[in-house]
């Protein structure tokens, strides 16, 4: 490789390397078993529908880009069977060197490093998933032992040759008479014969590229004389008019399926398709997708709404923060409004009222049949599954849809398998239960298992077992559904007395029962031996057949969300104040209340410990513990 060029001469054919990620990726297309191989036509087809869209806009700003090579946009398709090639080209934006050199070959994807994982012990599998992960270019691999890229930007003068065998490296040189945007020339596999044909192409064409607005033609083939002389023609392969603007009744499942791959990049089936025209003050067209499973960036906090906002079929931006809420980020698609103004930026778009508008009408809508999907448990929770934490957001950012959002959502529960919704919570609330109870941690077995939920268990009582990160944020900004407060099962102990149910009858002076004065002198023994490690030592008739259990001082965050915090490097979750709840009537409380010495302080920190221990907290000194615990059980064992 050499540098020494300078800026008037052509620069040398340079030989560069592709990014290790790509390298890997390349090798396993190449070598992938995978036997859908037709989809490179679909992926090259979409980035050249994509590069028309860029240039449409593009243009709106700067016409003259139009200046050579037109306004009107198409893909050709060009089968030539002496030299063994498919080119597929198009007269869209283009590439500059860098952008050749960058896009495809030297930066990876966000997405590349996943879609490997994802593969990763088995090859056959998910090749298919590679348009989600944006590296559908290279799926042209898979049917070329080598491909060029001829390319030339709209607006500059010098194209470029970019060529490989996707065998680790290409090269970029420059190239005279180089058309503007894009030609992609494969130089077809022996095995890939079968894409030489026009009959082939034209089904492919239609099964994935039909919604495509840009027409997609095949050029004459040469040499190819149908029915006796008449001369080959050109022909056009696609309906080549965008999917959302005709009407639904000629749209089959198919179709939209389709549309849905190549606008979310997406290779599953999309779990709901709403196609709807919105009337009256601000007027757009809407297609949107709820995917079926998860993608993978979900939890991506840089992600932005995927849907694409288009202005009188004219794209504009797949990046505006304004139109989808984040809770709804992973819901595809397209919006077309003649509304809103074509020579406006995307800068100018980020807080657009009419936008603001046109979101608020997106949300209704998909709430709205979420709703109705939600009437039938089966087929809802399967969305739930996939989408219920990220949509669990919007209960703390999307205050106008609270109720809806509340109504949607879906819990575990301590009484139920499955997803439980809060209306049938309400329903089956005990005699004289007046809140929604919850547990907050990592893990809902674990939770079931709680001693907080004793009490709870034994009364019958319901309690949501909330192990989303998110749960610990809305659970305490939403505060109350259906009237009936949202309460943690930490924090309601006291509660328990008031509610029927189970072992309600429990008389408070059974024989052996501690007297009021043991109980308060115990207490105060313990916060003497115990210090500082907790705030407060106090009774609870939470608790069954455990002895102790540690819970946050009432009213401030959780002990599951100051773990959390503390995991973040958050300094909050360090001022968190540890109660230590006693269980009067369990029989290793009530033999404290005679023991004294350092036998009592031994036994009042390994029980801290094992508070410590099942709420999931470290114990401070484990050292210590193993000490305490041995010698005990040394007594014990006699
Ligand atoms: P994606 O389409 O998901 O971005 P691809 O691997 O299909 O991923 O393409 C990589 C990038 O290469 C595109 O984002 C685009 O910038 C560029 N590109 C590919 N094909 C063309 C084309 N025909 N015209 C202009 N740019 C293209
Ligand atoms: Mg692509």
């Amino acid at each position: 490789m050499t540098e020494t060029t300078t800026k008037a001469k052509p620069q040398p054919e340079e030989n560069m390397q592709f990014q290790a990620e790509v390298a890997k990726l390349l090798d396993l297309v190449v070598h992938s078993l995978y036997s859908n191989t037709e989809i490179f036509l679909r992926e090259l087809i979409s980035n050249s529908s994509d590069a028309c869209d860029k240039l449409r806009y593009a243009a709106i700003g700067e016409p003259k880009l139009l200046d050579d090579g037109g306004a009107t946009y198409e893909i050709h398709l060009n089968i030539d069977r002496a030299a063994k090639t498919l080119t597929i080209s198009d007269n869209g934006i283009g590439m500059n060197r860098d952008e050749l050199i960058s896009n495809l070959g030297t930066i990876a994807k966000s997405g590349t490093g996943e879609f490997l994982k994802s593969l990763s012990g088995d090859k056959s599998k998910d090749v298919s998933l590679i348009g989600q992960f944006g590296v559908g270019f290279y799926s042209s691999f898979m049917v070329a032992d080598k491909v060029d890229v001829y390319s030339r930007k709209a607006g500059e003068t010098i194209g470029h040759r970019w060529s490989s065998d996707g065998k680790g490296a290409f090269t970029v040189a420059e190239h005279d008479n180089v058309a503007r945007g894009a030609k992609i020339v494969l130089h077809m596999k022996d095995s890939a014969d079968e894409f030489m044909d026009a009959f082939r192409l034209r089904r492919i064409v239609k099964t994935y590229s039909d919604h495509i607005a840009v027409p997609v033609i095949l050029d004459p083939i040469l040499g190819e004389k149908k029915d006796g002389d008449e001369e080959p023609k050109a022909e056009t392969l696609n309906s080549a008019s965008a999917l959302w603007t005709r009407p639904k009744s000629e749209i089959t499942a198919e179709q939209y399926k389709e549309f849905y791959h190549h606008v979310g990049h997406a290779f599953d089936d999309p779990w709901h398709t709403l196609h709807f025209k919105a009337e009256g003050a601000i007027e757009y067209t809407s297609l949107l997708f709820i995917p079926s499973t998860k993608p993978f960036d979900l939890f991506n906090p840089e992600r932005k709404s995927a849907v694409k906002l288009y202005v009188n079929r004219v794209f504009i931006s797949d990046q505006l923060e304004g139109l989808m809420p984040r809770y709804l980020c992973f819901v595809r698609g397209v919006v077309d409004s003649a509304d809103l103004p074509l020579n406006v930026s995307r800068e100018m778009l980020q807080d657009n009222p009419l936008l603001r508008k046109i979101q608020g009408g997106l949300v209704k809508r998909l709430l709205k049949d979420l709703a109705a999907r939600a009437e039938k448990a089966d087929d809802y929770n399967k969305f739930w599954d996939v989408f219920g934490p990220v949509m669990k957001e919007g209960l703390y950012e999307d205050f106008e849809h609270r109720d809806e959002l509340l109504n949607l959502a879906r819990f575990r529960s301590s009484l139920h398998e499955g997803w439980v919704s809060l209306k049938d919570y309400v329903a089956r609330m005990k005699d004289g239960q007046e809140a929604i109870y919850t547990i907050t941690g990592d893990d809902a077995a674990m939770l079931k298992n709680s001693p907080q939920l004793e009490g709870f268990v034994a009364k019958g009582i319901e309690v949501l077992l909330l192990t989303d990160p998110i749960d610990e944020f809305w659970a305490s900004s939403v505060g109350v559904y259906d009237k009936k407060p949202i309460k943690t099962v930490a924090g309601s102990g006291d509660d328990l007395g008031k509610i029927k149910g189970g072992d309600a009858d429990e008389k408070k002076d059974e024989p052996g029962a501690a007297s009021e004065q043991a109980i308060k002198d115990l207490i105060e023994s313990l916060k003497k031996s115990l210090g500082a490690a907790v705030a407060d030592v106090r009774t609870t008739d939470k608790l069954k057949g455990s002895p102790v259990c540690l819970v946050a001082d009432t009213g401030g965050m959780s002990l599951h969300m100051a773990r959390m915090l503390k995991q973040h490097g958050d300094s909050q979750g360090l001022s968190v104040r540890k109660v230590l709840e006693i269980n009067a009537k369990h029989a290793l409380i009530k033999r404290l209340m005679v023991l004294s010495g350092s036998g009592f302080d031994d036994a009042a920190a390994l029980l801290l410990d094992q508070a410590r221990i099942v709420e999931g907290e470290p114990v401070s000194d484990p050292v210590g513990f193993a000490k305490r615990l041995s010698a005990m059980m040394e007594k014990a064992l006699g």
